[in-house]
This record gives structure tokens, C-alpha cells and sequence, in this order.
């Protein structure tokens, strides 16, 4: 919007006939009113569901619902309603009447009176504005200008009800600023406002605009949160507000340390109706006091706890990567003509200082949601191929090495770059490194995969479909992309030798891999029964604990050292 030229106001107008409709806006945007067009009655009325106006203005006959009941149901429905101004072409009594009781300030008949017109939406809009700003001093905080009691309280029943109708969670946030009954008695009242102000203030700039902040006591704050998808995005917002709030000021030469405690309750678990969230935020907020403060607390103590692990790994996770805490195993992996163990898949695994070897399974997943992805994913790329390398140099016996690629890391990583630095570091050539992504890793990032993969393959990088047949990748969409390997999952090895369906997929896969030229590996081969059934279907390459689980690096060379002489 203009700064320069603030709007009027804002208006809706409901006319069947588009050229009083375009008169109308002609009118009325010279006077500088911003102007919503409804083709009909329904349509306004959903318009006036949806958003706010200073005015509406309806013409009395329409087709499907006229401006009398479009006026009525507004009302009816619309908690809070623009005035309704209706044109009639037919000035009897009775439907004047009838414009009046449907709850219409006024009424304005054609042909229209231009001027007359300009003056009635003017007087109407400018009544219109003092009325908000009066309803705003009634629902509003006058120190903070934030939402009242009362607001709150008609902003948490909608929010309910539209967390039940769209299935989400909603969290109603208990804030208490811990100390400032002390600050108010040492420093009097005016300082105490200073904190409830400068909380305030912290507190608005990190919701979101879909969020409700209000302030509901003296020392109290209740925010709404919408749209949940998972309980830790609560924790991470209330540990963030914890943050957030968390200061120190100087008042009157003194260091006050300001922090509050947050008490939280979550739509539907805790509660259906807003009297049950809010006692139970309330009550979760005084076992959060009890702790001594600065801390916050689910009123479902599992809650608490579940996010809190979270939390706290994501957090060591961050630690990890910073202290170098990862490590790569390695397995071999055997090419099933020659039985030579010439290549192996990099795993990585985090070995914590007190809890020992963490397996991926328990880490990866966390790091894919908060992002730490980018991070891990480049260490192991460095670590796989600084290893390598010196194998390489020390002339062991191995020739490619396979690394892991997860889907966040091949959409927001610049893999390109990343391997060709990695690669030029290490001296490395290319062609000895491959590249494991899951079907659903490509499905995901259809548009971005095809360039991504073909600008990796041109650098000489293998492509190894990790997981593959559980994914229902298209074989459409396998033929366009530059894929050299499909890796057989884990599953069908383990069915293979009684599920004739496992069989018959197997087959179609080899079918497939020859038809397109590909190599196959199958993965997980326990036993030697397994492998003969494997070795029968064609399947290139094999890896399992038949031969070795992953291991560490000087292990490693044991473990290919016994292959490769047995
Ligand atoms: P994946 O890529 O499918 O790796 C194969 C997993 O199967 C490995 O588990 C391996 O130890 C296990 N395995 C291998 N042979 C056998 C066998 O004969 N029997 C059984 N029961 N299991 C076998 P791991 O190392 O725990 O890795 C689990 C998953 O974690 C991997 O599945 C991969 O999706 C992910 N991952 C591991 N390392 C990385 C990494 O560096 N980056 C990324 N993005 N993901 C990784
Ligand atoms: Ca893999
Ligand atoms: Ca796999």
C-alpha cells in the first residue's frame, strides 16, 4: 500500500449486474477506497466470512441470494460484521423495512445520486472506524496494546474450532514473567511496566502473524499457537520464547535479570474446550514455577519428556558435529563372479563420549528435520573420502567406496561443488565414488534430481539407487536419469527364499537392470543359502554380514585381508 496516500477505507460490493459493479468500484476508488467485487450474494457472504471490511454494500436483488438475506446471514455468521448498506431500485416501504430489519444501516436507491452516495459511504465508513477503534480500546491492553482477556478469550474458542475442523494441534502458551512481583516492590510500578513492555515487545517480534499474543494479567502473557504438526515444534517455540524473553536491563543503576516461566497446554490431548487448556496451562505454569522458573512445561508430563529427548539430542547432535564426534564403518562389498571385496559402503556412526557407538537410525532422522543434515552430510563426504585416499596411497585393495546421500542433502546441499572440492583436496578421481540416494529421495525432488544427477554423472560420480523396490520409483522415471547401480532392499533378500512374490520381483528387477544396462546389489545377505538363491538370479554384487558387518577402519583392514585370502 501507498505510505504516502493511506486507503479510506475498505469495501465490499455485491451486484449480479457487472456494469454497476464497475461504476460503483469507478466511484468509489476515486475516493480512494479499496474495493472487493462480489458477483453475488454467496460470494459476499464468504468474502465477509474470510476477511475484514469497513463496508458492504449489496444490491437488493440478486439471483441466488439477495442482499437482504446476504445481509442477514453476515451478521448472522460473521463475528465481526461491516455495516450493510443496500440499493434498491424500488423505494416502497416494504422493502425498506425489510433492508432495516435484516439488520442494514441504510438503504440508497437507483438510478443512484452520485454525490448524495459519496456522502452516505463517508459518513457510514467514518462512524464505521470509531466504533473499531472504541472496540479496540475495549478488547486491548491499554500498556501494551496487545489483545485483552476478552479478546483472547473469543480468539481461543475460533482457534479451537478450527483446529477441530482441519485436525491439528494447537499449544496455548502460560507465560509468567518470574520475578516481577520483586521488581514492581523494589522498583515500583512504572519499572515494572518497563519490563512487561520490553517482554512485550520480545515476545511479538518472534511469533508468527497466525499467532495470538495477549496480555491477561499483570505479570501474565497467553499466546495460541495453530496448525501443530508435531509436539517438538511446541517445545523448540517455547524454548526459543524462553530465549527470547531471557535479558538483563538497567533500571535506576540496577541489573535486572528478566526471564519467565511458560506453562503450556496442547489442543486436543489436554483439553477440548478452552476452559480445560487454560487451567491446565495454568497448571503446568505453577509446576514450572515450582522448579524455580525459567523453564517451561507440558501439562502432560510425557510430552515434556518426549521433547525435552528430542531436544536434548539435537542439541548433543550439535555438539557432535562441532567436536568431531563422528565416525565412518565401512563394508565390504563382493563382487558375486569373482568373490573379490573390492569396494564397500561408508556408514556413519556417532560415537558419544558416554553412551558408546550411536547406530544412524537413531540420529539421521533428527538431523534431516532440524537441518544438521547439511552439516553431517559434509563431514561424512570428507571423512569416507579422506579414508579412501589413504588406502588408496597405502595401496590397499580398494577401489570404490559408496556414501550415503539423504533427501534433504540433495535438495539444499550443492552437492556439485561439494564433491568436486572434496574430490580435488583428496586427489581423488571421480570415477571411484559413488553416490546411494533412495527412490523416494528422487520422487521427491523429481526436477531438481534429473539436472543434479546428470551434472554428477558427467563428472564421472556412480548413481546407486539405495533401497530400491521400495520406493515404486517409475521405471519411466529411471530411464531419464543417469543411474548406474539399483540396490536391491534389504527385504527381498530376507524373502527370498520363501516368498515366491520376493522371487518374481527379483526377476522383474533383473529384467530391468539388464534392459537398461544397469548393475545390481543386493544387500543384507545373511546366510549361504541366500546367496547361491541370489548368485542364480545374476545379481552383481553382494554385501551382508555373511561376510562382515560395517566396521571401523582399522578393523576394516582385517576384515578385507581375511576375504580377500580365503
Ligand atoms: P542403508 O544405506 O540401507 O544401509 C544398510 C544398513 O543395513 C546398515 O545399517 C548396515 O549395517 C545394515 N546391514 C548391512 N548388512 C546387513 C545384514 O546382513 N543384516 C542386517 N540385519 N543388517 C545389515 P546402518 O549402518 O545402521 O545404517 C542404517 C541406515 O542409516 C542406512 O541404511 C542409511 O539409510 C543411513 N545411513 C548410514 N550412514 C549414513 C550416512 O553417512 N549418511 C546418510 N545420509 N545416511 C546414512
Ligand atoms: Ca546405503
Ligand atoms: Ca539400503
Amino acid at each position: 500500500m501507498d505510505e504516502s496516500n493511506p486507503k479510506s477505507g475498505s469495501i465490499i460490493i455485491a451486484d449480479d449486474d457487472p456494469s454497476i459493479l464497475l461504476l460503483l468500484r469507478h466511484t468509489l476508488t476515486a475516493d480512494n477506497y479499496d474495493v472487493t467485487e462480489a458477483r453475488s450474494g454467496m460470494e459476499a457472504i464468504e468474502l465477509c466470512r474470510e476477511f475484514n471490511y469497513d463496508l458492504g454494500i449489496f444490491d437488493l436483488v440478486m439471483p441466488d441470494v439477495d442482499g437482504i438475506t446476504a445481509c442477514k446471514e453476515i451478521i448472522r455468521q460473521v463475528s465481526n460484521p461491516p455495516p450493510i448498506l443496500i440499493i434498491t431500485s424500488l423505494d416502497d416501504d416494504d422493502s425498506v423495512n425489510n433492508a432495516f430489519n435484516a439488520g442494514a444501516v441504510d438503504y440508497i436507491t437507483k438510478p443512484i445520486n452520485w454525490s448524495v452516495f459519496k456522502q452516505r459511504v463517508k459518513r457510514i465508513v467514518e462512524a464505521e472506524k470509531n466504533r473499531q477503534m472504541v472496540k479496540r480500546l475495549e478488547f486491548h491492553d491499554t500498556l501494551t496494546g496487545l489483545p485483552n482477556r476478552t479478546l483472547l478469550l473469543d480468539r481461543l474458542e475460533s482457534a479451537t474450532l478450527r483446529a477441530q475442523r482441519n485436525k491439528t494441534m494447537l499449544a496455548l502458551l502460560m507465560v509468567d514473567i518470574d520475578n516481577l512481583k520483586l521488581i514492581n516492590k523494589t522498583l515500583g510500578h512504572d519499572k515494572g511496566d518497563k519490563v512487561i513492555t520490553s517482554v512485550a515487545r520480545r515476545l511479538s517480534n518472534s511469533i508468527r502473524a497466525t499467532d495470538t499474543l495477549s496480555r491477561t494479567g499483570g505479570d501474565e502473557f497467553i499466546l495460541i499457537i495453530e496448525n501443530i504438526q508435531h509436539l517438538d515444534d511446541i517445545a523448540l517455540m517455547a524454548a526459543k520464547f524462553s530465549r527470547t524473553i531471557e535479558h538483563r536491563m538497567t533500571i535506576l543503576h540496577q541489573d535486572i535479570h528478566v526471564k519467565a516461566s511458560i506453562g503450556i497446554s496442547v489442543y486436543p490431548q489436554d483439553g477440548l474446550d478452552i476452559g480445560s487448556l487454560l487451567s491446565n496451562s495454568d497448571a503446568a505454569l505453577y509446576r514450572a514455577k515450582e522448579k524455580g522458573g525459567n523453564i517451561y512445561e507440558f501439562y502432560s508430563p510425557e510430552f515434556g519428556k518426549q521433547a525435552r529427548r528430542r531436544l536434548e539430542l539435537e542439541s548433543n547432535l550439535r555438539h557432535a558435529l562441532e567436536n568431531n564426534q563422528l565416525v565412518m564403518y565401512y563394508q565390504p562389498k563382493i563382487n558375486l563372479t569373482t568373490g573379490i571385496a573390492n569396494g564397500m559402503e561408508a556408514l556413519v556412526r556417532w560415537n558419544h563420549p558416554e553412551q558408546g557407538i550411536i547406530p544412524p537410525d537413531e540420529f539421521i532422522p533428527i538431523a534431516e528435520e532440524t537441518g544438521l543434515i547439511i552439516q553431517l552430510g559434509a563431514q561424512v563426504i570428507d571423512k569416507s573420502c579422506e579414508q579412501f585416499k589413504k588406502w588408496q596411497d597405502e595401496n590397499i585393495p580398494v577401489t570404490n567406496i559408496s556414501i550415503n546421500v539423504s533427501g534433504r542433502q540433495f535438495k539444499e546441499q550443492d552437492l556439485v561443488s561439494l564433491l568436486k572440492e572434496t574430490l580435488d583436496k583428496y586427489q581423488l578421481d571421480a570415477s571411484h565414488i559413488e553416490l546411494e540416494l533412495t527412490e523416494s529421495t528422487l520422487l521427491k525432488n523429481e526436477t531438481q534430481a534429473e539436472s543434479i544427477l546428470n551434472e554428477l554423472h558427467n563428472m564421472g560420480i556412480i548413481i546407486s539407487i539405495d533401497d530400491f523396490g521400495t520406493g515404486y520409483a517409475s521405471l519411466s522415471n529411471l530411464k531419464k536419469l543417469p543411474i548406474d547401480i539399483l540396490k536391491i532392499d534389504k527385504s527381498f533378500t530376507d524373502g527370498i527364499l520363501h516368498d515366491p512374490d520376493d522371487i518374481a520381483i527379483l526377476d522383474a528387477i533383473y529384467g530391468l537392470a539388464r534392459g537398461l544396462g544397469l548393475k545390481l546389489v543386493a544387500e543384507g545377505i545373511e546366510t549361504l543359502e541366500q546367496l547361491e538363491k541370489i548368485k542364480e538370479l545374476g545379481v552383481d554384487y553382494g554385501q551382508g554380514y555373511l561376510w562382515s558387518p560395517p566396521r571401523a577402519s582399522d578393523e576394516y583392514l582385517e576384515v578385507l585381508n581375511n576375504l580377500n585370502n580365503s
